[in-house]
């Protein structure tokens, strides 16, 4: 007898992040703040007192009313999960059947077309503009013309860290059959959330995150919110204990705490602002060799020619950011991290002779 891996999984990789010890990581899109000791005492406490030997809430209580209690939104409305990636999972196995079309964007988060794999959705890419904007009306009338049962995408984008404004995503929305999961993990980075608007669709599904605004990647904790309909669906079809109870005590601990949220988006988009600013000095100087694009996020994405030379340069010297063909995508760090990234970036293209 001998086992045959099936055609949709058998040439996969696991995913691959950079791993080793870099001193100063800008590749993930994390927020570089550390959790307040204040804060740290609270998940001691609620770590003390959980119940190990029992499960978790299924339906995160606590944690979606706090998210809901943050947003001003329904907590009704509100499913948690394993971060937001194991929700696009979720949502992509429950709502489309095999061969299904899904219309994802080029470029936006690879995630997207992963999943479709798996489920053996037929996943159309539809390409952005030369300037890496979406052009809404093409995707409305390729998305009716082929039928597309989902539209999914990320709002602002990663990598590009454009955003596409209310106006044009509510356009969207209304003009198509297929269900939109509007990804907004890096909205609170910019103002243009229609997390308070999910009631008006009845096909819209909006992805948070609490890994990259709030600092808490390594809790994994993402959010679903949809009218009621869909979110009766929505947690009808994920597992029944995704979010462990930890997660969940952490996660309702943090989300309380809006002022140092709000303190602590502010800092990222300040720092965010220092070192689209002292890159942008550097695309002045070499006008030929870096591109940058308009952020709304907590990083930095680059056109350049010398893109993975610059990417091995940072790696030489122990900065980690993120390599994608003829761009590189840089988070924003602490001041020192910022302007070492920088400094390096600079002494590149002058020894470069860019
Ligand atoms: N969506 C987008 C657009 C992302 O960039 C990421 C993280 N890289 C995710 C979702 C996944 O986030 P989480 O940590 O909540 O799984």
């Amino acid at each position: 007898m001998s086992y045959t891996l099936n055609n949709k999984i058998k040439d996969l990789k696991p995913y691959d992040p950079i791993q080793g010890d870099y001193k100063i990581r800008l590749d993930a899109n994390e927020s570089f703040l550390a959790i307040p000791k204040e804060i740290l005492e609270q998940f001691h406490n609620a770590v003390v007192q959980t119940a190990f030997n029992r499960y978790p809430d299924p339906y995160a209580y606590n944690t979606i009313s706090a998210f809901a209690r943050y947003y001003g939104v329904k907590n009704s409305l509100v499913t948690a999960g394993n971060g937001s990636d194991e929700l696009i999972s979720v949502l992509m196995s429950a709502f489309l059947m095999k061969g299904d079309r899904v219309i994802t964007f080029s470029h936006d988060f690879s995630m997207y077309r992963f999943y479709t794999t798996i489920i053996e959705a037929e996943c159309i890419e539809i390409p952005k503009n030369q300037d890496l904007t979406i052009d809404v009306d093409n995707v409305i009338k390729t998305a009716n013309k082929i039928g597309a049962k989902m539209i999914i995408f990320s709002n602002p984008c990663n990598p590009t860290s454009l955003g596409l404004c209310k106006e044009s995503v509510r356009r969207l929305i209304s003009s198509v059959d297929a269900l939109v999961i509007l990804d907004e993990a890096y909205m609170d980075f910019w103002d243009q959330s229609l997390l308070n608007e999910v009631e008006q669709y009845d096909n819209l599904i909006i992805l948070r995150t609490c890994s990259k605004a709030f600092g808490m990647a390594a809790v994994r904790l993402g959010f679903a919110v949809a009218n009621q309909t869909l979110t009766s669906i929505v947690r009808a079809v994920k597992a029944p204990y995704n979010v462990n109870t930890v997660t969940q005590a952490f996660g309702a601990t943090v989300l309380a705490q809006k002022e140092m949220l709000d303190k602590g988006v502010a800092q990222l988009v300040e720092s965010r602002k220092a070192l689209f600013g002292g890159l942008k000095q550097l695309e002045l100087e070499y006008p030929k060799s870096l591109f940058l694009f308009n952020s709304c996020t907590n990083f930095v994405f680059i056109r350049t020619l010398y893109a993975k030379e610059i990417y091995e340069y940072m790696l030489e010297n122990s900065v980690a950011i993120r390599y994608m063909g003829e761009y590189l995508r840089v988070t924003a760090g602490t001041v020192e991290e910022n302007t070492e990234a920088v400094r390096l970036f600079a002494q590149f293209l002058s020894q470069r002779g860019a």
